[in-house]
C-alpha cells in the first residue's frame, strides 16, 4: 500500500474537507465574503488591465452582497451552508478581489468581526503574491495564535510564459517567494495555491513541473481549475476569435490525473474542476456546468487508469 492509499481509503485524492474533518472533528464549510472592490489589476488600482479570464466581479459568487456589511453577508450566507449540509462550524472565507489590497486595519476588523461568532471556527483568505506586507504576516500570525488561519494564493501557474499569457501582474519568482516568506514567518498559517490547467500549448511537462512545484514548496493544499470562458471577459474576445480554445473534459481529466500521480499524498485537494460562479456569464466550455458530474468524471478517470494522488511521487531524499 502506498502513502497516498493511506491517506485516500475510498477516494484516490485526499480531499481538504478530510482534513478539515480530522483536524475538527466534523464537518466545515466556507462563508464566502468580500470587503474588498478592487485589485492591483482592475482598472481603478495601478492601472494594468485584468488577468485574461477575469470578470467584473473579481471572482466572487456573490456580487450582489458586496453593498451588505460583513456581519450581514456572514448571517445570510451561514443560514443558507447550515440549512443545505446541516453543519455547526465555518470558516469565513474572504474571497473577492484581493481582500489584502486594502488597509491592514480593515482586514483586521474584518477579522475580528468574523472570529466574533462562536461557530466559526477559522478564517481563510484569497489574495495574489504580490499583495502580502509585513502588517498583514503579522495580521495572519495573531489569527493564527488563537484560531485556524488558512492563505489561498491565486498563483495560477509557476510558469512565467504563462503567467504573461493570462496577464497576471505577477511572475512565478515572485509566487515562489511569497509562498516560502509565509512559510517560513508565519509557520502556523495554512497555505494554498490555486492553479488553472488549459493553457494554450501546455505540455505533459508543464503540469509534473507544477506539481513538483507543489511538492517543493510543502504546500497544504491546492485547488484546481480548468480555464473556462466567462462574459464580458477578454478571453471571451479571444474565443469569438477563435485564438483560444477551452481544454476539453477527456484530456482534462487527464492533466487533472497527471498531476495528481505527482503530487506529495500529503497536500490536500480543494477541488478538482472550475465551477462558474454565476452560471449566467459562462461562454465556454458547456461541460464545466455539471459540477458533480465533472468530479465524477475525474474520479472514474484516475480508477480506471489506477492512478491515485501521490502514486508518481517521490519525496526528496
Ligand atoms: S483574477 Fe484576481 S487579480 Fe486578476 S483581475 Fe481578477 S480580481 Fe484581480
Amino acid at each position: 500500500m502506498n502513502e497516498a492509499s493511506q491517506n485516500t481509503p475510498d477516494m484516490p485524492f485526499y480531499p481538504v474537507s478530510r482534513f478539515y474533518k480530522d483536524k475538527f472533528g466534523e464537518k466545515v464549510f466556507k462563508i464566502p465574503v468580500a470587503i474588498a472592490g478592487k485589485c492591483p489589476n482592475v482598472k481603478d488600482g495601478s492601472g494594468l488591465k485584468t488577468c485574461i479570464f477575469c470578470d467584473e466581479w473579481g471572482s466572487f459568487a456573490y456580487p450582489e452582497n458586496q453593498q451588505r456589511s460583513l456581519r450581514e453577508q456572514i448571517e445570510m450566507h451561514r443560514k443558507r451552508v447550515r440549512e443545505r449540509y446541516n453543519t455547526n462550524k465555518f470558516f469565513v472565507y474572504f474571497q473577492a478581489y484581493t481582500t489584502t489590497y486594502t488597509q491592514v486595519k480593515r482586514v483586521r476588523e474584518a477579522f475580528e468581526i468574523a472570529l466574533g461568532y462562536d461557530d466559526v471556527v477559522g478564517i481563510i483568505i484569497g489574495t495574489r503574491p504580490d499583495c502580502l506586507s509585513p502588517a498583514l504576516l503579522e495580521t495572519f500570525n495573531d489569527v493564527a495564535e488563537r484560531s485556524f488561519m488558512g492563505l489561498e494564493l491565486g498563483v495560477q501557474s509557476f510558469d512565467n510564459r504563462q503567467l504573461e499569457w493570462m496577464r497576471r501582474g505577477h511572475t512565478a519568482e515572485q509566487s515562489v517567494a511569497a509562498i516560502r516568506r509565509i512559510k517560513s514567518e508565519c509557520p502556523r498559517v495554512n497555505i494554498g495555491v490555486h492553479l488553472m490547467f488549459g493553457w494554450p500549448g501546455e505540455t505533459r511537462e508543464d503540469i509534473i513541473a507544477a506539481a513538483e512545484q507543489c511538492n517543493q514548496l510543502q504546500l497544504d493544499n491546492v485547488k484546481l481549475h480548468n480555464l473556462h470562458v466567462l462574459k464580458n471577459t477578454d478571453l471571451e474576445k479571444l474565443y469569438n476569435t477563435k485564438k483560444f480554445k477551452p481544454v476539453e473534459m477527456e484530456p482534462y481529466a487527464e492533466y487533472v490525473g497527471l498531476f495528481l500521480a505527482h503530487l506529495s499524498p500529503a497536500i490536500a485537494i480543494h477541488r478538482l474542476v472550475a465551477t462558474a460562479s454565476r452560471w449566467d456569464e459562462l461562454v465556454s466550455p458547456q461541460w464545466t456546468r455539471n459540477k458533480m458530474q465533472n468530479y465524477q468524471h475525474v474520479v472514474t478517470y484516475m480508477r480506471q487508469n489506477n492512478i491515485s494522488q501521490g502514486c508518481e511521487y517521490e519525496s526528496a531524499p
